[in-house]
């Protein structure tokens, strides 16, 4: 069989600690054997990201910007003791935090949903997708320690010199102070990201914020949407038979857990951090949760939702076995690869995408799955846990079975 060929490269993003381990098992025996793949690597691994003082990072995230479609593996965020683990120079920012600042944009969170592995919450039928705003809010916000009496103020400066200023608090003993901004420009490629998500995918938006009591801060995202929406997509989505509702998101989450899913949550980006864990758990696994960041001119990036299972790697480096669950990484793969075919045409490279993610399914099904899924299994068939290998192989044989 002749291998599958790629017109443009795909900008490979390489990781940390068990999922690297993961990114090699993959290529070497699901996309390499079938694909003759182009890429443009980059080593986000730790090591390298401080050789480079973290540029390679940003020279990562410039190469999604030049190519169009990226998929990157988990990577480590320094803390203290990673600092010390690795004899790093500087406590590197988080690269997702440094690649989505760099194109801006809006995360896609979406369960892969299997019917023996049941959701905690018993009425979801169908996968809920969080849409997270990847800008802004408290993950770029000032923040200060106040250490006793003193006055705090709001204050802005305008480009003309007029101001504008208010007294936030009057401290009479110690606190905490935090300054958050988000721009206009962003939240409305938020808002248009979205809309075209739901009509590519042909389903409902929810969107929720705080905006009873933040009435200017999150007000403002609401008649963003709202405007938006009037005068670009409901023609479409009547035609679609989708809806875009508003709501608070206390009342969101009530509407959430008693819904069948099947839509799509956009969230500010401190409540799709939160609820997309929330969501991803109560379907199963952190570990069956794709996720992609689209940027406002078209850009995608591909990962896993989950981190680089440092646990896990610690006892592959004892030289123990690991049954680390590589679902969300294939499909970072998948997701990558179908929508480099979609954009240069190569249909045949959007079909093997889809071979290979019903091969991940048909493995599963077969009650042949990751040490992970054992407990949360309910299928009629008998589980075998795999080790991580030995899972990819499953799924090998029925890729090549498909492909036959
Ligand atoms: P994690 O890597 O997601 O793992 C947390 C736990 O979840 C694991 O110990 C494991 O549970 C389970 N798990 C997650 N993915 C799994 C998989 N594919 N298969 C089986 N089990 C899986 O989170 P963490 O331990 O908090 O973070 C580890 C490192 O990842 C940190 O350095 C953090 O900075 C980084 N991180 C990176 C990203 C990213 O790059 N997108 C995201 C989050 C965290 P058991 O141990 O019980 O088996
Ligand atoms: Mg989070």
């Amino acid at each position: 069989m002749s291998k599958i060929k790629m017109t443009t490269p795909l900008v490979e993003m390489d990781g940390d600690e068990m999922t690297r381990i993961i990114w090699k098992y993959i290529k070497d025996e699901l996309i390499n054997p079938y694909v003759d793949l182009k890429t443009e690597y980059y080593d986000l691994g730790l090591e390298y990201r401080d050789q480079t003082n973290d540029q390679v990072t940003k020279d990562s995230a410039e190469a999604i910007k030049k190519y169009g479609v990226g998929v990157k593996c988990a990577t480590i965020t320094p803390n203290a003791q990673r600092m010390e683990e690795y004899n790093l120079h500087e406590m590197w920012k988080s690269p997702n935090g440094t690649i989505r600042a760099i194109l801006d944009g809006t995360v896609f969170r979406a369960p892969i949903i299997i019917d023996e592995i049941k959701p905690a919450v018993r009425n979801w039928e169908k996968p809920i997708t969080i849409a997270r705003h990847a800008y802004g809010d408290i993950y770029k916000a000032t923040e200060h320690r106040v250490e006793g009496k003193g006055k705090a103020e709001l204050l802005f400066t305008a480009e003309d010199g007029t101001t504008f200023r208010e007294t936030i608090y009057d401290f009479e003993c110690p606190g905490v102070l935090q300054g958050s901004y988000n721009k206009d420009s962003s939240i409305k490629s938020f808002a248009h990201a979205c809309f075209q998500y739901a009509i590519a995918t042909k389903q409902s938006l929810w969107f929720s914020t705080k905006d009873t009591i933040s009435k200017k801060y999150d007000q403002t995202f609401k008649f963003i949407f709202n405007d938006i929406f009037e005068a670009n997509y409901r023609p479409q989505f009547d035609e679609l038979g989708i809806e875009y509702f508003y709501t608070l998101i206390d009342d969101a989450i009530a509407r959430v857990i008693r819904s069948k899913g099947g839509f799509i949550w956009a969230c500010k980006n401190y409540d799709g951090d939160v609820m997309s864990d929330m969501v991803s758990t109560a379907f199963g696994s952190l570990a069956m949760m794709t996720s992609v960041l689209v940027s406002p001119d078209g850009n995608f990036e591909y990962e896993a939702a989950h981190g680089t299972v440092t646990r896990h790697y610690y006892k592959h480096l004892k030289g123990e076995e690991t049954s680390t669950n590589p679902m969300a990484t294939i499909y970072a793969w998948t997701g990558a690869l179908n929508k480099r075919g979609e954009l240069d045409k190569l249909p045949e490279l959007c079909a093997f995408a889809k071979k290979l993610e019903e091969a991940c399914i048909t493995t599963l099904k077969q009650g042949k799955v990751t040490k992970d899924l054992v407990s949360l299994w309910e299928g009629e068939q008998k589980t075998t846990a795999l080790n991580t290998l030995d899972f990819i192989k499953a799924i090998r044989e029925n890729l090549d079975a498909a492909l036959a």
